[in-house]
Order: C-alpha cells, then structure tokens, then sequence
C-alpha cells in the first residue's frame, strides 16, 4: 500500500479517516467517544462499549476532532490541486454515513473563512497560482457540477437542473455527459458564484425530494489548462471534488419501493468505486470495472495511470454510530 508516483513526491491513491467531534446533541445524550488514534502511527481504534473487544485500522493518515479545515487542505489537497497544474488528473472523494461531515470537508461553510472547504479553498490556490505564472503563461480555467442520482446524471448548473443528461463515449473524447454546461472562469468570485448557483439546485432538489442530497454523489470538476507564453505549449489537468452518497445501510423497516432501489444504486456505486481503486492500487488487475457505475464511468480519465486520488472517510466519533462506523473503516481498509 506504498505506491509512489513516477514523479516521487504524491502516492497515486491515497486513503485518509477524518473524524469529526461529538456534535451538541451527542454530547447531551451522554454518548461516548469510543474512538482513539494515534497519530504517529496513523492507526485508529474504535472499541464497542461494554465490550473489551477494540478493533484497530491503519491508514495513510488519520485526522482528529481538533484538525482544522486548513490542516486538511494542506495534508490531502494541495499536492493534488498542484499536480492538475501539472498536467495530471485528480480526483477527492468524501466518502461516509450521513452526518460525519462529506459536506463540510469538501464545502464547508463558504461564510467563515476558517470553516471553508475542500472546493473554495481550491478555488483561492487556483487564482494565487495564476496570478504568480501568469507572466509566463496564460491560463483557461472551465468548471462543471453534475450530481448522480439513482445512476441518472443532472447538471447542477444548468437553468433546468431537473433535466436528466446521456453519458456517451467517442473515440476521441472518451466519456462524456451530452449537454452539459461548461462554463469558463477568470476569478474567484466567479468561481464561487458557480459553486453557490449548484449548491442552490442541489439543496432546491433536496427540499422537493426529501433530501435527495445524502441519497446523491455530487461532482464538481474543474479544468485548469495553462499555455505558455514563449512556446504555446498547452498542459491540462482536471480536479474532480466529490461528495458522495451517504454509505449508510437502509434499515429493514425502509426497505420498500423507491428508498430501495436508490439503496441498491448507492451500493453498487459505492462497492464498484471501491473495487476500481483496489484493483488500481493493486496494480495486477488486467480489467478495472470502471463500467459498472456512472461514477466510475464519468471518473475513468480521472482514476488510475498517473491520476491522483484522495480518499477521505468520514467517521462519527459517537458509540451510538458503532456499527457503520465499522462498516466505513472496512471499507477504506479494503480500498487500499
Ligand atoms: P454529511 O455531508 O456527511 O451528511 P455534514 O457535512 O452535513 O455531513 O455534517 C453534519 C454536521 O456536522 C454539520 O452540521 C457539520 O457542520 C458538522 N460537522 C461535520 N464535520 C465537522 C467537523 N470536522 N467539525 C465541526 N463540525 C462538523
Ligand atoms: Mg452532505
């Protein structure tokens, strides 16, 4: 699990736990903590109260209650975003149940500069790093949102959010989503202007569709394509910021109807991505099944050869989430 890049300093896949603290009504119920790290070792421990049994994970990092926003930022995306400069894709999952923080680590709260995110905090080392290069080169930066719900793509940008778009394949192109919107940025504020228009649809869709959001993977992908002035030589890298479907199982009383069958799509999406990055990671496998979701279907230029990926699983600190706690930690435990 020590695979360098050909280049040494990024690992291609790399597989991060972040927990977040006992949220107010934990604390008042009286809930344990029932985890521990260490964190020299990178090695989380959760033990089951009422139980001498603990069952310990070791990751390439473990990042604690007390972790800032930027701590993240700087450990899990920075070399990422510098890579896409570079000419190489990315891709940040956040992976977890409902409640751990997917949305926080990767939007956060856009209001309070220390409670940013994943995505604005991109967005200022974007546009810091194209005002230092751009004597040397020009830059094109182009963003799209899209969300998966029930394996259905919409476009989060678009006027007509509702619209459901075709994923497609062309020899030259590869796979792409037909009609999707595009749009070309020169500024932070524009940029931001973007991610609150898709966080808006999003949130809009969720209200109509009893939170559709924890039951949707969100995408948000941003080309950064840089020429440079003397030669025009061209580099381009995409970075891809995701915030998955929540990964809790349904309990059996819900099992009926619709909540089942967006259940059994979040699963198998969910398991199929798991499954690309081990076998990537793996590094053996003749036959990636990039095929088997429209995830991993839309990300394939993005995971594997010499892309770049981040996943951070969120997990609840409260003994009162034990059991899909472990099923998180199993989960990115087997990924890598
Ligand atoms: P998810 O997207 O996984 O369902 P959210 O990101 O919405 O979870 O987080 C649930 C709640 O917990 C939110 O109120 C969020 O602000 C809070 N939260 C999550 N992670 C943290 C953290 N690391 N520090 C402080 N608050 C957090
Ligand atoms: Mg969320």
């Amino acid at each position: 699990a020590n695979k360098k890049s050909v280049l040494g300093e990024v690992e291609n896949v790399r597989v991060v736990i972040r927990i977040r603290p006992l949220n107010k009504k934990e604390v008042a119920d009286g809930n344990q903590n029932i985890v521990t790290l260490d964190q020299e070792e990178n090695v989380l421990t959760l033990f089951k109260v009422g139980n001498e049994k603990t069952k310990s994970f070791k990751f390439d990092h473990v990042f604690g209650p007390v972790c800032t926003q930027m701590d993240l930022y700087r450990h899990i995306a920075y070399p990422i975003v510098e890579k896409s400069f570079q000419g190489y894709n990315g891709t940040i999952f956040a992976y977890g149940q409902t409640g751990t923080g997917k949305t926080f680590t990767m939007a956060g709260n856009n209001k309070v500069p220390e409670l940013k995110g994943i995505i604005p905090n991109a967005f200022a080392h974007i546009f810091t790093h194209i005002a230092r290069a751009s004597e040397e080169k020009s830059f094109a930066v182009t963003v799209t949102y899209l969300e998966i719900y029930n394996e259905e793509v919409r476009d989060l940008l678009s006027t007509t959010p509702n619209n459901k778009l075709e994923v497609r394949e062309r020899k030259d192109v590869g796979v792409y989503v037909k009609d999707l919107m595009g749009f070309t940025v020169d500024s932070i504020e524009s940029i931001t202007e973007l991610m609150n228009r898709g966080n808006n649809n999003r949130i809009t869709r969720s209200t109509l569709m009893n939170d559709v959001s924890s039951r949707s993977h969100a995408i948000f992908t941003i080309t950064l394509e840089s020429k440079h002035r003397a030669d025009n030589k061209t580099t381009i890298g995409k970075l891809n910021l995701v915030d998955l479907a929540g990964s809790e199982r349904l309990s059996r009383t819900q099992a009926t109807g619709d909540r089942l069958k967006e259940a059994s799509n979040i699963n198998q999406s969910l398991s199929v991505l798991g499954n690309v990055i081990s076998a990537l990671v793996d590094g053996k496998s003749t036959h990636i099944p990039y095929r088997n979701s429209k995830l991993t279907r839309l990300l394939q230029d993005s995971l594997g050869g010499n892309s770049k990926t981040a996943m951070i699983a969120m997990v609840s600190p409260s003994e009162m989430d034990y059991e899909e706690s472990i099923c998180t930690l199993r989960y990115a435990s087997r990924v890598k």
